[in-house]
């Protein structure tokens, strides 16, 4: 059997461990890193997501977790320039932030504006004439609406430029899933996959909602459950819509670019289910259509189902395992991966380094004895 040897190995080819891989070897690169996995899995939520960067729709409270998701938006604008520029890639990303219409938001609207004044997130409440004037394709009946300033980015161009910004930067991606581990005591010297092993000086588990799979090899029992999302994909005219729409069981991402507008997305605990749902698809058009009418009409262009990586508790498990001197593991990122990317990538990138100052304990595999 071949062996090849490196100092990094990750397994996960999805944003977390791409973003891992790439981010290391632009602080280091000297060293030698490899990624494992499949960088096209047809159910990897990396390609399956809206790409929303939306910390303050998605939070309700200012916890450590909300922090972490504020401070990665804050970080996408250099990170998406940076990328770009290595891999040569294009990349759309749109910081003209999000609405929520008031027939969305309900009887949480007070509650929503407290928590927007008191976190000093930038937002503004536009009257039914402002929001007809800035989106005039919204149905009559949302109302007022809130706007707040977060972003977008067409998540799959990003994964793309991932993969091959880390190439260029000398990783080297083999399309082959973790089978086993060879350990010694409480160190692992090699990933077994089926075209030989891996020999590594530290190991990364990345790899979304099959981490808890990888875990099972490692004799470790992770908490985490695949959530599976339906989703689809519009055809709509550019222009029609400069926001992504936050509604109610809905949300709306204008990809534009004549990629038209992704309509999500269902929450289903049903393990490791591809099915796509005719019905289901249609009903979550005809909820978006609700707020934009044009919806209704719109040519489907595609339909698909992913897998959100979710913890028991929802938070990220990230950081360096109690019971393997040279395991980390980043993993569970669920409804906010591809908002977490920069941030986790310069986390795990100083976990990895020995240079990590402040470890997060919320997000620490201790506790689940990781
Ligand atoms: C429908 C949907 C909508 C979403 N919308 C958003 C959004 O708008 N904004 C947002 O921030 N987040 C969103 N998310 C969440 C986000 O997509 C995820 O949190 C993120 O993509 C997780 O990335 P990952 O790399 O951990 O996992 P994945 O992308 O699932 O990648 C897992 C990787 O692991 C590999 N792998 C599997 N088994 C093995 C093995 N044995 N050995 C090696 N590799 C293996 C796979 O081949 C794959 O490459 C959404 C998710 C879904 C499903």
């Amino acid at each position: 059997m071949a062996s090849k040897a490196f100092d990094v190995v990750v397994a996960g080819a999805g944003v977390i461990g791409l973003s891992i891989a790439y981010t290391l070897k632009g602080i280091e690169p000297s060293l030698r890193v490899a990624v494992l996995g499949d960088p096209m899995n047809s159910l990897m939520a990396s390609r399956a997501a809206a790409g929303m960067l939306a910390p303050f729709g998605e939070c309700r409270e200012s916890d450590r977790f909300f922090q972490f998701c504020r401070e990665s938006l804050d970080k996408y604008p250099g990170f998406i320039q940076d990328l770009v520029s290595v891999s040569e890639r294009p990349i759309h990303f749109s910081m003209m932030g999000s609405i929520m219409p008031a027939s969305s938001v309900g009887e949480q609207w007070e509650e929503r504006l407290r928590f927007f004044r008191e976190e000093s997130i930038p937002h503004e409440v536009w009257t039914v004439e402002q929001a007809r004037e800035r989106a005039p394709y919204l149905a009559p009946e949302c109302g007022e609406v809130i706007w707040v300033g977060e972003g977008q980015v067409n998540n799959r161009q990003m994964h793309d430029a991932l993969a091959t910004g880390s190439v260029y930067r000398g990783v080297q991606i083999i399309n082959q899933h973790v089978t086993g581990f060879h350990r010694y005591s409480n160190r692992i010297q090699a990933a077994v996959t089926d075209a030989g092993e891996i020999l590594g000086k530290q190991f990364v588990v990345a790899a979304g909602s099959w981490s808890q799979q990888i875990g099972k090899v490692l004799e470790v029992s992770m908490p985490l459950r695949p959530i599976k999302g339906q989703m689809c994909r519009v055809a709509v005219e550019d222009g029609r819509l400069d926001y992504t729409i936050h509604g109610m069981n809905t949300y709306i991402a204008p990809w534009r670019e004549g990629n038209g507008f992704v309509v999500g997305s269902t929450m289903e605990d049903r393990g490791f289910n591809e099915m796509v749902e005719a019905d289901v698809i249609q009903g979550l058009v005809d909820r978006a259509a609700k707020i934009l009418p044009c919806l209704k009409e719109a040519p489907l262009i595609e339909s698909w189902t992913g897998l959100r990586p979710a913890a028991e508790d929802l938070m990220p498990i990230m950081g360096a395992s109690g019971r393997y001197e040279n395991l980390f593991y980043s993993t569970g990122h669920f409804r906010n991966g591809i908002l977490q990317t920069p941030h986790q990538a310069d986390y795990m990138a100083a976990c990895l380094l020995g240079t990590l100052k402040n470890p997060i304990t919320e997000f620490s595999p201790d506790r689940y004895d990781l």
